[in-house]
């Protein structure tokens, strides 16, 4: 196993890249596919750095809108518009993942597009990404793909139940999946989600599950944090935290996965990959970001180099930041649920030690969306926990003080 320690940069593999090697310096225009809060802290990151940043988004109020230089607002697929703005970029990256590959490649024809679009066509669908990790010996769930009732039968059969049924493509936070738990609930899956095809994986009886986010360079040059171990709540990220206090070898087994897949697909920029851990110890993977993460939030207060200040140096073939944590670090994220109780009081929240707070500006805070998050910093991940989730129980006036 090929082992780097955390905040080393693993150095480009001696075989010349193909790519090209221009660096793109501060005072050159990144264009950003997307308008949500990733995007916005990308902005934030590229412009401290000196770039220009123009950001593409469906929607006019946008998060990047508050920190962008320029707001292109318009259809992801509108060839033509893309094409023209393109011409003002000198790279164009992207903050999710589902933007369409056809327009992602006719602006690749204008300017360097990273990560690839190959990169999006493998990672927006969950078919194609199970057969990428299968083909590169990457441990995953069980699985079938299913394309009609009788193949899902046919699957159930196979795998066992509990498995849980996924829509192959547009899937995010636990939409578009089904837990089936009795073959009586079997027919009502498939009517909940197909006929588009979809992916039936086995259950994992899993003791955690953890994420790895990893930066890769136009050189190769690799650069992977820490894990971070998250918790869920109604199959959107709660609190995320790191380290991840597992044992050793299983962090150093899911960062040398991570940095193997990001190889492997061809990554330039940032990638995400989440896994389960089970109990005897094993690490799979359930499923790759190709963009930042939620769950790699944390690195902003807690590590040399933030993730996004990593996605700007990858994009702009600069070297990599060093990825070493500072300090142990839990976030929890700040859902619209947060405004039940009327505006939150974040003046409480603010007064519990080592806690920062980073908000979205987004102005309807609807039940389920990500409005923000608070990041603690404290001399153990344990106080850590306990202090983010203690600053957003405070914020949301739903403790005792
Ligand atoms: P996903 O959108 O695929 O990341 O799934 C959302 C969440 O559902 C995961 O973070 C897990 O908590 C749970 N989940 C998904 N797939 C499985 C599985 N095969 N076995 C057990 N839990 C799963």
């Amino acid at each position: 196993m090929v082992r780097s320690p955390v905040g080393k940069v693993t150095p480009a593999p001696a075989a010349p890249s193909p790519l090209p090697a221009r660096v793109i310096l501060p005072g050159a225009v990144l264009g950003v596919m997307g308008g949500g809060q990733l995007g916005a802290m990308f902005a934030m990151a590229a412009k401290r750095m000196g770039y220009r940043v123009e950001v593409i988004s469906d929607s006019e109020d946008c998060p990047s809108a508050h920190h962008a230089d320029r707001v292109h607002v318009g259809a992801y697929d509108d060839t033509r518009k893309l094409e023209q703005i393109a011409q003002a970029l000198d790279v164009l990256t992207f903050e999710f993942e589902n933007v369409p590959v056809d327009a992602a490649r006719a602006m690749q024809e204008v300017v360097p597009v990273r990560p690839d679009p190959l990169v999006l066509f493998t990672t927006q669908d969950r078919a194609r990404e199970k057969a990428f990790l299968v083909e590169h010996g990457f441990g995953c769930a069980p699985h079938r793909v299913v394309r009609s009732q009788d193949e899902l039968h046919a699957a159930v059969a196979a795998l066992g139940l509990p498995a849980v049924l996924k829509t192959a493509a547009f899937g995010y936070d636990g939409k578009g999946q089904r837990k089936i738990e009795h073959s009586s609930a079997v027919d009502a899956a498939w009517e909940a989600l197909g006929p588009e095809a979809c992916v039936l994986e086995g259950w994992v009886d899993f003791d955690c599950e953890i994420s790895v986010v990893a930066a890769r360079g136009l050189d190769g040059a690799t650069a992977v944090f820490e894990p971070s171990r998250n918790a869920h709540r109604h199959h959107i990220l709660d609190v995320s935290s790191a380290p991840a206090g597992l044992p050793q070898a299983v962090c150093d087994t899911a960062r040398d996965m991570a940095s193997r897949i990001l190889a492997n697909l061809g990554v330039v920029g940032v990638a995400c990959v989440e896994f389960f851990v089970t109990r005897d110890g094993r690490v799979l993977v359930n499923e790759i970001a190709p963009r930042p993460h939620n769950s790699g939030h944390l690195t902003i207060a807690a590590c040399e180099t933030s993730q996004f200040e990593q996605q700007v140096r990858a994009v702009c073939g600069l070297p990599l930041g060093s990825t070493q944590q500072l300090a142990p670090a839990a976030m929890a994220n700040l859902l619209g649920d947060c405004w039940a109780n009327g505006e939150p009081d974040w003046a409480a929240a603010l007064a519990v030690p080592g806690v920062s707070l980073m908000l979205y500006g987004k102005s309807d805070p609807r039940p389920g969306r990500k409005m923000g998050h608070l990041t603690a910093l404290a001399p153990t991940v344990e106080e850590a926990i306990a202090n983010a989730t203690k600053a957003r129980g405070l914020a949301r006036r739903d403790v005792d003080r």
